[in-house]
């Protein structure tokens, strides 16, 4: 039996089989609906069903709640059909323009930029001309069929390369075989295959509200994908860029002076925040939480558009602080989590 959903306000309309979560069934229809992790756990692709019902495989439940899900609401990506359905979900329509493609790649440098975070370039095939918009990820598909994402950090126009950032999860499958402590180690000039681009984190253009840039750790990564998408198409002369990025201590700030050339160049507004700086970083800058130092240096956000990535725990965190005490009205936040294993195992 094959079901009828539809998207509302979009009116969109397409077929789910009873084993299809909603999210591939649009997809595979050419219907790009909000996804983060697609595993429950980020609630990028939260929504309302308005008729009908859905049953939802593994979620975390604090992502939606049982009282959430009594109201009517669903997590699209792993919420599967009993009826036809009537939905409520912004359809983003330009990552409808840019299909996932699986292709092999090669892995050209391997860069260690701190202790626990190297930087990757993969070689596309000489005949791929890879689009993307700034700010989405690629997923790496491993061979026991699991896959692991990581975000692009260099700008659409510059594609002949894939930069990634990644941090080194101890005891992680894919970062421990990275960082050498598994066997075999992942080496210049192997051979990986990958599905991009995925993802609706990705810098809106239609507007000039002024840009507010958080990223901890890693999250840098599709940031500066974002920052230098903006210096190449001029954004910044129209829009106010704030660039906030949190870490630990001094040494995690891998691509720090990178950020001060874009102070020193463009004129944006960068902050670095550290939340364990240690006697020897002699750190003068801002300490604390990343999120609440946005709050205390720009308590009403309401005219901002926000652009968080990185650590489930500080998207969550500016997710609700920004809304409930900084007036950041919620479609107007952007953000994808890096959920791992580890936060998987919480649900
Ligand atoms: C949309 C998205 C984009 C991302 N982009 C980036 C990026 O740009 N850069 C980046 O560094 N990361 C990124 N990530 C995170 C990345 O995908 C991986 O989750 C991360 O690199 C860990 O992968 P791994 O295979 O090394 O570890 P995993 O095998 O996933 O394990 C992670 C940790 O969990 C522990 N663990 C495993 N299983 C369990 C269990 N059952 N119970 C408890 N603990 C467990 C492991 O010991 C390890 O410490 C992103 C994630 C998402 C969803």
């Amino acid at each position: 039996m094959t079901f009828t959903v539809t998207v509302h306000p979009s009116n969109k309309v397409f077929s789910c089989e009873p084993d299809q979560s909603i999210l591939d069934a649009a997809m595979k229809a050419g219907i790009v609906l909000p996804y983060g992790c697609k595993n429950g756990a980020c609630g990028s692709c939260k929504g309302t069903v308005s008729q009908g019902s859905v049953k939802h495989g593994p979620h975390q439940s604090s992502t939606l709640t049982p009282a959430e899900e009594t109201a009517g609401l669903a997590l699209f990506c792993c919420a599967y059909p009993e009826s036809d359905l009537h939905i409520q979900v912004r359809v983003i329509s330009m990552a409808g323009d840019l299909l996932p493609k699986k292709m092999p790649a090669r892995i050209a440098s391997l860069e260690r930029v701190a202790d626990d975070v190297m930087i990757v370039k993969l070689q596309l095939p000489a005949n791929e001309n890879l689009q993307f918009f700034a700010g989405q990820y690629l997923e790496f598909l491993l061979r026991d069929g699991s896959r692991r994402a990581y975000s692009m950090a260099n700008p659409p126009h510059q594609n002949q390369q894939i930069e990634l950032h990644m941090r080194h999860f101890p005891g992680g499958k894919f970062t421990d075989s990275l960082f050498g402590n598994a066997q075999p180690p992942t080496k210049e000039r192997d051979i990986v295959r990958i599905e991009v681009p995925l993802g609706t984190f990705f810098l809106r253009e239609d507007t000039t509200k002024p840009i507010l840039l958080l990223a901890s750790g890693t999250g840098f990564a599709p940031i500066k994908s974002i920052v230098e998408h903006i210096f190449f198409k001029r954004i910044h002369e129209q829009r106010k860029i704030v660039l906030y990025w949190g870490c630990r201590s001094k040494k995690d700030l891998y691509l720090n002076t990178l950020a001060e050339k874009w102070v020193h160049d463009y004129g944006i507004n960068y902050v670095p925040v550290l939340s364990e700086a240690k006697p020897e970083d002699a750190w003068t800058g801002r300490t604390g939480l990343v999120h609440q130092a946005v709050m205390a240096d720009l308590p009403d956000l309401s005219s901002y558009e926000v652009y968080a990535c990185g650590a489930p725990v500080m998207v969550e965190a500016a997710r609700r602080d920004f809304n409930q005490y900084c007036g950041l009205p919620t479609e107007a936040f952007f953000a994808d989590s890096f959920i791992s294993a580890a936060d998987l195992a919480k649900s």
